[in-house]
């Protein structure tokens, strides 16, 4: 039987639109928005709620939430982000198949009560803790897929490809859960895709060589020509660390940007993570691309990588769409607000991305929160309108971070001022998985994450090494 959900304001179209309801078929996609007086023996009514699409977060390493927190002194994790990592590697190498289910579903729920519905889930710990594969080498990859599956969030599982440690490196202890050869990298990622078929509505597979650092230029040709055969989305790691960058040049004579724009490989199946120390030319590289940017503002502020050039980006027409990547925060809006605010500190001016392409910003950010990681991560469903999979939230008007509001202000209210308590119901393929702000498993979640939590880092003394 369909469902009709009433909210007080529905967001179609840019807009918060009073007097319409939306009706969701068993199929748990939308069958049409239709006005609140429609018939409906079965009805779900949000006065007081705006009823919003969900959020696409299209970089996460769900992991890494481990290391929240554990990252935060110089003296035990170092000055940059070179030494953080050693921090994260150390979480890496601990986990078993377990533990890594159940640090993901905590990751998973955090992103579902921020209003995320969609994670594209950068994965690259592949093997046991001595570098075996395990018997069955997707072994880790499906159970972070049986983690989304259980708290119900949509998932594109972003397999990464990590075939050395750099340009002329010796093999890192740190990564060795992470290395597979050129061919068990395809053929395991081949087997992935074939068995998420058969849950094709809520498990998709992607394709992410690391970083030109982890991926020869060759072996990146092939990669590339693997997954556009099979037209799976490619993200990868770039221009993330001006040392990454050098790196490049050392080996090729061009940073990564130029050299897979020299070299054909960006498309619009391709998501440049990071991107932020970049030229012009590479920006109108990725522009005629029509690639998009995952930029991940909360993380890339907490690990001082530096500033996405957000206004020149936009202003050549590339698309961005936001990753939580290592789980500093999870919360998109932030995201969404930090990629203006850098800029606004930079330039010392206020509201720096509005008015690009004539587009204001609230609709702007909201967008790259959502259409854009849909496109990123090559699924059809990017807002809500008839067809599309019923991935949604609602906000309460009257929580105190958004009450109080104009017609036509109240997007850029949530977008710059919403506190995550705002955020009450989420459902994702029309199944109503979030209530009243709690999630069913949240207690279960969070009590198997604190064990998790503290066997990683018994032996760690006070904080990381
Ligand atoms: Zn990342």
């Amino acid at each position: 039987m369909s469902i009709l959900i009433r909210p007080e304001l529905l967001y179609l179209d840019g807009a918060f639109r009073p007097g319409r309801a939306i009706r969701i078929g068993e199929d748990g996609r939308i069958e049409a928005i239709v006005a609140s007086e429609a018939a409906s023996d079965n009805v779900i009514d949000w006065p007081g709620k705006a009823l919003l699409p969900g959020f696409v977060n299209i970089h996460s390493h769900s992991f890494q939430r481990l290391i929240r927190g554990k990252a935060e002194s110089r003296a035990l994790s170092g000055r940059d982000f070179w030494s953080w990592r050693g921090t994260m590697y150390h979480a890496a190498a601990r986990l078993d198949p377990q533990q890594v289910y159940d640090v993901a579903r905590m990751a998973f729920l955090e992103m579902l009560l921020a209003g995320t519905t969609t994670v594209g889930e950068f994965h690259y710990l592949h093997t046991a803790p001595d570098g075996r594969p395990y018997d069955d080498p997707n072994l880790l990859a499906k159970q972070v897929i049986a983690a989304a599956q259980s708290v119900g969030i949509r998932i594109v599982l972003l397999r990464c490809a990590y075939l050395r440690s750099g340009f002329r490196l010796p093999p890192d202890p740190g990564q060795t859960r992470f290395f597979e050869t050129q061919d068990a990298f395809l053929a395991n990622t081949e087997a992935l895709v074939r068995e998420a078929s058969a849950q094709a509505n809520s498990v998709h597979i992607g394709v992410a060589p690391h970083s030109i650092r982890a991926v020869p230029l060759n072996d990146l040709r092939e990669i590339a020509a693997w997954a556009r055969e099979r037209r799976l989305p490619l993200h990868m790691h770039m221009a993330e660390q001006v040392a990454e960058n050098e790196a490049c040049l050392q080996e090729y004579g061009a940073t990564p940007v130029a050299l897979l724009g020299e070299a054909g490989l960006l498309g619009p199946d391709w998501t440049a993570i990071h991107a932020i120390h970049i030229t012009p030319e590479e920006i109108a590289m990725l522009a005629d691309a029509g690639a998009t940017i995952g930029s991940c503002p909360t993380t890339e502020r907490n690990l001082g990588d530096g500033i996405l050039a957000a206004d020149a980006v936009l202003r050549s027409g590339i698309r961005i769409a936001f990753g939580s990547d290592s789980q500093a925060q999870i919360d998109p809006l932030e995201d969404a607000r930090e990629l203006d605010y850098h800029l606004r500190l930079v330039h010392q001016q206020r509201v720096m991305l509005d008015q690009i392409g004539e587009q204001g910003i609230a609709v702007r950010l909201f967008d790259c929160a959502t259409r854009n990681g849909a496109r990123s991560l090559a699924l059809p469903g990017e807002a809500l309108q008839p067809g599309a999979c019923a991935d949604l939230f609602t906000v309460d008007l009257r929580d105190v971070s958004i009450a109080g509001h104009s017609a036509g202000d109240l997007l850029p209210l949530i977008i710059f001022g919403m506190n995550r308590t705002a955020i009450r119901d989420v459902a994702v393929n029309g199944r109503l998985i979030v209530r009243d702000a709690k999630h069913a498993l949240q207690d279960d979640i969070i009590s198997r994450y604190s064990e998790v939590h503290a066997e990683v880092w018994r032996d760690a003394g006070a904080g990381p090494r």
